[in-house]
C-alpha cells in the first residue's frame, strides 16, 4: 500500500541527540492518520507531528471509543531498523476494536501504515542497548454527536517517540483487596482508554501509602493475582516460571508470549496457572517463590522487590543471577537484531523507493 507522506514543515530532528538519548519521550516529527466513514477506511496519509481539528462533540471523548496499542521499534547494530511483533500486535489491536464495537483496521493497513511511519522517522530510532521508538497506534471516536450511540466515524492515528527507559529500582507493590481493573465479561482483555482511566485512584492511593505499582487480584474474591499495573506478572516459584492464564480479566502480552515462547525453548519449566495471594504470602519467606516480575512492552521486564500483603511488606531478593535478567536478555538479543530471529518476530523496515 502507497501512503502518501506530507513532509514536517519545521522538522525538529537532531539525530546526533536521538542516537545518545538526550532527545527522549518527544514526539517524532510526522504521524500517521486515516479515517473511517460511510463503513470503509480512507486518506491514509502521513503528515508533519501536529495539533488535529476535533469536534468538541466528538463521541470517543464523551462515551470511550478509543482503543491502544503500545509497541516498538529497534535499531539495529548494522544500523537496519525493525518493528517487533507487527502482525501479532495488529491482531490484539483488531480484537480490542471488535469488542469496542469499533471498526477493525485490515492488517495490511496497519502494516503500511507503521512500516511507512517507521521508515519516514527512521533518523529518530535511538541506540540501544535498551533505546527504542515507541510506536503508538490508535483509534478513537470522532463522529460529532449529542447523545449517546455507538460512532459511525473514527480516525486511526499513529504516533511514535524515542524512548530511553530509566532502570527504576525493583519495585514494591501492593496486592489490591477493593478495587478492581478488569472483571469477568468485561473488557480487562483490550487496550481500551477506560481500563487506564478506571485504574488510576486506586493507583494514586496505592502511591500515597508508598507503593509503586498494583498488584491487581481477581475481581470476585481478590484472592488469586491477575496482573502488576499494566503489566502481565511472572513469578520463579520453585524454579517453574509461573503466570496466570489468559483470560477476559487478562490482557493477552506480547511480551507475556514472547518471553514464556523463548522460556520454553531455553528448556525453563513453565506453567500457566492461578497464583493465590496465600502461596505469594507464604511462599516468598519459605524461598519457593524467588522472583517476581512485571512484563510489558514498556518496561520489557520490571522486578518485584517487594509485595504488600494487607499491610505487611513481603521482600524478594532481585539479584544479577536471577532467571528474569536472562530471559530479558534472549529477548533483546532478537529484538535488536544480535541473534537469528528464529520465530519471524522482527519486521525490518525497508527504505521508501
Ligand atoms: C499493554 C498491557 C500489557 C502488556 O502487553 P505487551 O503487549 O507485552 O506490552 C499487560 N497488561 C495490560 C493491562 C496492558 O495494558
Amino acid at each position: 500500500m502507497n501512503i502518501p507522506v506530507d513532509p514536517a514543515i519545521a522538522p525538529r530532528l537532531d539525530e546526533a541527540a536521538v542516537r545518545s538519548g538526550a532527545l527522549s519521550n518527544v514526539p517524532s516529527d510526522h504521524m500517521f492518520l486515516a479515517e473511517y466513514a460511510h463503513n470503509e477506511w480512507r486518506k491514509a496519509r502521513i503528515q508533519g507531528y501536529r495539533p488535529i481539528p476535533m469536534s468538541p462533540f466528538a463521541l470517543g471523548m464523551q462515551y470511550a471509543q478509543s482503543v491502544f496499542e503500545g509497541m516498538k521499534a529497534y535499531r539495529y547494530e548494522d544500523d537496519r531498523i525493525a518493528i517487533f511483533r507487527l502482525d501479532r500486535h495488529g491482531e490484539r489491536f483488531n480484537r480490542s476494536l471488535k469488542r469496542m464495537w469499533m471498526p477493525e483496521v485490515p492488517l495490511e493497513l496497519f502494516r503500511s501504515a507503521l512500516q511507512t511511519l517507521v521508515d519516514v522517522d527512521r533518523g529518530w530510532v535511538p541506540e540501544g542497548p535498551d533505546s527504542t521508538l515507541y510506536l503508538r497506534p490508535y483509534v478513537f471516536a470522532t463522529e460529532e454527536r449529542v447523545g449517546l450511540k455507538p460512532a459511525d466515524e473514527f480516525l486511526f492515528m499513529v504516533l511514535t517517540a524515542p524512548f530511553r527507559p530509566n532502570f527504576p529500582k525493583p519495585l514494591r507493590v501492593k496486592v489490591e483487596r477493593s478495587y478492581v481493573r478488569a472483571a469477568p465479561g468485561g473488557t480487562g482483555a483490550t487496550k481500551c482508554a477506560g481500563n487506564y482511566g478506571g485504574a488510576m485512584y486506586a493507583t494514586a492511593q496505592a502511591r500515597e501509602e508508598g507503593f509503586d505499582q498494583i498488584l491487581w487480584t481477581d475481581a470476585l474474591t481478590h484472592t488469586t493475582i491477575e496482573e502488576s499495573g499494566a503489566m502481565n506478572v511472572m513469578f520463579m516459584i520453585d524454579g517453574v516460571l509461573v503466570t496466570p492464564p489468559l483470560s477476559d480479566t487478562i490482557l493477552d502480552g506480547v511480551t507475556r508470549d514472547s518471553i514464556l515462547t523463548l522460556a520454553r525453548e531455553a528448556g525453563l519449566p513453565v506453567e500457566e496457572r492461578s497464583v493465590s495471594v496465600l502461596e505469594l504470602k507464604e511462599g516468598i519467606p519459605a524461598g519457593r517463590v524467588t522472583e517476581a516480575f512485571g512484563v510489558g512492552t514498556a518496561a520489557i521486564v520490571a522486578p518485584i522487590g517487594v509485595i504488600g500483603i494487607d499491610g505487611q511488606d513481603v521482600p524478594l531478593t532481585v539479584h544479577d543471577g536471577c532467571a528474569m535478567f536472562t530471559l530479558k536478555k534472549m529477548l533483546n538479543d532478537i529484538r535488536f537484531g544480535r541473534v537469528e530471529d528464529r520465530h519471524g518476530w522482527m519486521t525490518v523496515v525497508e527504505p521508501r523507493a
